[in-house]
């Protein structure tokens, strides 16, 4: 059990909570009340590094482009007209555990999200990029349910940003990389199609969601746990599979 990073009902401190947070209350107030609140939060996984290897990459790629002002050849290709934006606090956006923040008064939380990217168009206005890696022979689209997620979560980015005073497009992109098996052999590396996708976001959602998590994190009982949850439906099988 966790001791730190637990948010205190009675305290005047500022609580940073991040986008991956909101997240996690929007999927289940009870993990997220869990892990905030008392501490326990979920088993986690392997860390997706082939997934951290393209973003690194890709970053590296369209910062050369950012030093020149120029566009990357996948925005040339799509006619998009901005090339990467140059800011001082750039690096510190796409950091994690730092990311663009927001001190959202109400709740005194800082809100916070680390973006892969942003682009700016000539108007100066700003748009929000998300790298993805997959390796599918489906055509890839934002339509499968759990890539609602991200949806939302370039919302969050354009909802910070927009908090920080920028000027930024509904429209985003995400630079999706998908890794080809269909080639003869390995060879030591992977080769990659690159696809961008256009994805208009509203982020009219986003205040209602933090005031919710404050309001759950406020009280003194557990939410209700997600009933379609499989962690939550296999640690109640087994418990009384233990009990028997
Ligand atoms: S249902 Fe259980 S394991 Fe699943 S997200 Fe909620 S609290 Fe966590």
């Amino acid at each position: 059990m966790r001791s730190r990073n637990l948010f205190d009902p009675a305290s005047k401190e500022p609580f940073k909570l991040s986008r991956s947070r909101i997240e996690r209350f929007l999927k289940c107030p009870c993990c997220f009340y869990l892990d905030r609140r008392l501490g326990v939060d979920q088993v986690s996984g392997p860390a997706f590094t082939l997934n951290s290897a393209t973003d690194t990459l890709l970053k590296k790629e369209f910062d050369v482009c950012r030093a020149e002002g120029k566009k990357h050849p996948i925005m040339a290709k799509n006619n998009i007209n901005a090339v990467p934006f140059q800011h001082r606090d750039l690096n510190e956006w796409r950091e994690n555990f730092k990311g663009v923040q927001y001190h959202h008064k109400p709740t005194n939380f800082i809100v916070t999200g680390a973006v892969d990217d942003v682009w700016v168009d000539p108007n100066g206005k700003l748009i929000v990029v998300d790298y993805k890696s997959t390796s599918t022979a489906k055509v890839i689209s934002l339509d499968d349910e759990w890539k609602q997620a991200y949806k939302r979560q370039m919302e969050i980015y354009q909802w910070l940003l927009r908090r920080n005073g920028f000027d930024v497009s509904n429209t985003g992109y995400f630079v999706y990389v998908n890794a080809d098996t269909g080639q003869d052999a390995f060879d030591g590396k992977l080769v990659f199609d690159e696809q961008l996708i256009e994805y208009i976001g509203d982020d009219s959602w986003v205040e209602d969601a933090i005031t919710e998590a404050h309001l759950c994190l406020m009280r003194d009982t557990i939410p209700q746990s997600t009933a379609t949850c499989d962690w939550c439906n296999y640690r109640n099988e087994s418990l009384v599979f233990f009990k028997n």
